[in-house]
């Protein structure tokens, strides 16, 4: 997959780009704000500007390597338009990604360096995040609570860089999926999530530029899903 701009500009929410190509109800863009979804993060909700009014983008297809836009009508687009990306939607999940990067780093520290088996951010400001954890006590989970609000509170820079797969699998707990890890670049390369202090992991999503920007969380469910996972439901604070 080639590198999204969202990934470098994650603040970036409108793009003025040429249609590269057309079908009725998709377009090829010379370049747009979007995150088209993966990782367990949503694909960005928005609009797409043109001379014949604005149209919701209602999905994304990669095709030959090229990311299509699904448009919500029929429409054949041509000439200049302007990308934009719903605003509150992104911070959403902004914040939801970087504070299960918190919930992912306090459990890796605690819990022998338990992996992540899935994860999924929902719409309404909750998620929920699995691991391979068969004996802990689900009490000590919930403890992890207010440390989670105090690493908020800290606002520790989040940072991104790349480096090499290689590099990636010899540094001991990056890549912190039991199953899946995030693909690499067309030129190979892994992206690394630093939060500054506290965790660095492979991930491919958008991310707050430092922890203080989240509303505070709750954890509002420990499951036991079958025999060696336990699920973690959090939710963020006043929605
Ligand atoms: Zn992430």
């Amino acid at each position: 997959m080639t590198r999204l701009f969202c990934q470098d500009h994650p603040d970036t929410l409108q793009l003025d780009a040429t249609v590269l190509k057309a079908r009725p109800g998709a377009v090829l863009l010379s370049q747009h704000p979007f995150y088209p979804g993966g990782g367990g993060q949503l694909p960005d909700l928005g609009i797409v500007r043109w001379h014949g009014g604005e149209v919701p983008v209602t999905g994304f297809s990669e095709e030959g390597g090229a990311l299509w836009l699904q448009l919500a009508d029929g429409i054949e687009m041509a000439g200049e338009v302007r990308a934009e990306v719903d605003p509150a939607f992104r911070q959403l999940m902004r914040e939801l990604h970087t504070d299960l990067h918190v919930l992912n780093a306090l459990v890796f520290r605690d819990f022998d360096g338990a992996l992540v088996t899935g994860v999924q951010m929902n719409a309404d400001g909750t998620a929920r995040i699995d691991f391979d954890l068969p004996d802990a006590d689900n009490d000590r989970l919930r403890a992890l609570e207010p440390e989670l609000n105090d690493v908020i509170a800290q606002d520790l820079p989040v940072l991104a860089h790349h480096m090499s797969l290689t590099e990636a699998h010899a540094e001991k707990g990056l890549l912190r999926s039991r199953s899946v890890s995030p693909p690499p670049s067309s030129e190979g390369l892994i992206r690394i999530i630093e939060i500054a202090g506290l965790d660095r992991q492979a991930c491919g999503g958008t991310h707050l530029a430092s922890t203080g920007a989240s509303r505070p969380l709750k954890i509002l469910k420990i499951e036991n899903k079958g025999r060696s996972n336990r699920r973690i439901r959090i939710g963020l604070q006043g929605l």
